[in-house]
């Protein structure tokens, strides 16, 4: 998984099962979403593979509190002394005080769908049934662009989760949708710009509300927790997944 460097200091790197992004200013970085806890290495590797090292983590950043997002955030906060920065809306979440998360049961109850079993086996191998949160999320001041490398703008983004943000890069024309807006995931019959599978919304109308508040921010780079890169347009990609919504409906 070679991170891709999109825009001036701006790198995505893709993998299967989830993806994450690095923002740098000189060697200083941060780090937004961070896989899952089996793939602690796999973030590390992918800093020195940009010619940083994680000595430079300045911040990590989650988009919200899904074990395949925050998997490796305590483990860098710990070892590198970085905050862990989270919405004010999420922060109950990361710290496990609430549950928005696709149960058990969900998985059982979808498993004969397409592609959900060899995905669950593979959340099982890197480590996705762990009870895990992070013990002392910082809560990001909102509203504004963030004082991290790269100056990330958090825009609240709710129902796939209740504090779930995308991170807008105004000057880059980048938008960091996490599972607000993905473009492909290995239980999802089609590829392009959707909403994840239902039964991973916590609120689904908010999720499709949210695509709204997505759809105006001005970018043609969208770069989701799940699937590939997007160019183009990130008004049309959200508009392209509120049809789908529509459709599915
Ligand atoms: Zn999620
Ligand atoms: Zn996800």
């Amino acid at each position: 998984m070679k991170p891709i460097e999109i825009a001036d200091g701006v790198f995505f790197v893709h993998s299967e099962m989830v993806n994450w992004v690095l923002l740098t200013d000189g060697d200083a970085v941060t780090v937004i979403d961070t896989g899952y806890p089996g793939q602690r290495g796999d973030v590390e590797d992918s800093i020195r593979a940009i010619g940083r090292n994680p000595q430079g983590i300045e911040a990590v950043l989650i988009t919200h509190a899904h074990v395949d997002h925050i998997g490796s955030a305590q483990y860098l906060a710990d070892t590198y002394r970085a905050p862990v920065l989270v919405h004010p809306d999420e922060a109950a979440h990361a710290r496990r005080e609430c549950h928005e998360v696709a149960t058990p049961w969900d998985v059982l109850s979808n498993i004969w769908r397409p592609g959900v079993l060899p995905w669950a086996i593979k959340l099982i191998r890197l480590g996705g049934t762990a009870k895990y949160g992070i013990d002392s999320p910082t809560p990001m001041p909102v509203p504004g662009a963030l004082t991290c490398p790269g100056a990330p703008v958090p825009v609240l983004a709710p129902g796939h989760t209740s504090g779930h943000t995308v991170y807008h890069l105004p000057d880059r024309g980048v938008v960091i949708s996490g599972d607000a807006l993905i473009t492909g995931h290995l239980t999802s019959p089609v590829s392009g710009p959707q909403l994840l599978p239902q039964w991973f919304d916590h609120d689904r109308g908010m999720a499709a509300e949210s695509l709204r508040i997505i759809g105006e921010l001005d970018a043609d780079i969208l770069l989701p927790g799940h699937g590939p890169i997007h160019h183009g347009s990130v008004a049309e990609a959200a508009a392209t997944a509120r049809e789908r919504v529509g459709a599915s409906r």
